[in-house]
């Protein structure tokens, strides 16, 4: 079989491993970089590189960063007694984006699903609880994903946080969200109605 050069082809197979990408994708995406300006190929390199040399996880709520603790941990202005809890980074940000909310989160790293194996060590469970003892907040916000699995999640963490001495209070965030959808691909709108329009977890 032919096969491109060398480098081409490396770049084709390292590119083929993103999320979304096949084996045309991938092909596109090296011709149109073989093309770019010499300038926009060191920016993308570094970029990459810098990746894993300079971002690092958040000590108190697990947002990607570069310092010890996140922008949104170390605003002062954020009311610190509410912290909504979230599956990824990007839900974060997804609910960043309207702007009205102005308290605290925690990044679990994902959601509890049997089919791909992701038990609660796997999240950032623990670290949730101990975070409530060190600082007990007055209201817990489940904003895991409206699926089989962010459901799931919600209620196992929520049967948790009831057995700590004088738990919080506990809300999920309203329906109205797409079921079965990811939190990042709710419009603003939606979004800030579900974080708003968020219900009480009754027993
Ligand atoms: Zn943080």
């Amino acid at each position: 079989m032919l096969r491109y050069a060398a480098p081409i082809q490396q770049l084709i197979e390292a590119l083929e491993k993103l999320p979304g990408i096949g084996p045309k994708s991938a092909q596109r995406l090296a011709f149109f970089l073989l093309r770019s300006s010499d300038e926009d190929m060191r920016v993308l390199g570094e970029a990459i590189l810098s990746l894993k040399d300079e971002i690092q996880l958040c000590q108190q709520c697990y947002n990607y960063c570069t310092a010890e603790l996140c922008p949104i941990c170390e605003d002062p202005h954020r009311d610190s007694s509410v912290i909504c809890v979230v599956e990824e980074v990007s839900d974060l940000m997804a609910l960043e984006r309207p702007g009205e909310y102005q308290s605290l989160y925690h990044v679990l790293g994902g959601a509890l699903s049997p089919v791909e194996n992701i038990k609660p060590s796997d999240l950032r469970i623990s670290e949730l609880l101990e975070r409530i003892k060190q600082t007990s907040p007055q209201e817990i916000i489940l904003a895991t994903s409206p699926t089989v699995e962010g459901d799931a999640t919600a209620e196992y963490v929520r049967q948790l946080i009831l057995e700590l001495p004088a738990p919080p209070k506990i809300s999920r965030i309203a329906l109205g969200l797409p079921v079965g959808g990811d939190l990042d691909y709710a419009d603003q709108v939606t979004l800030a109605r579900a974080l708003r329009g968020r219900t009480v977890m009754e027993d």
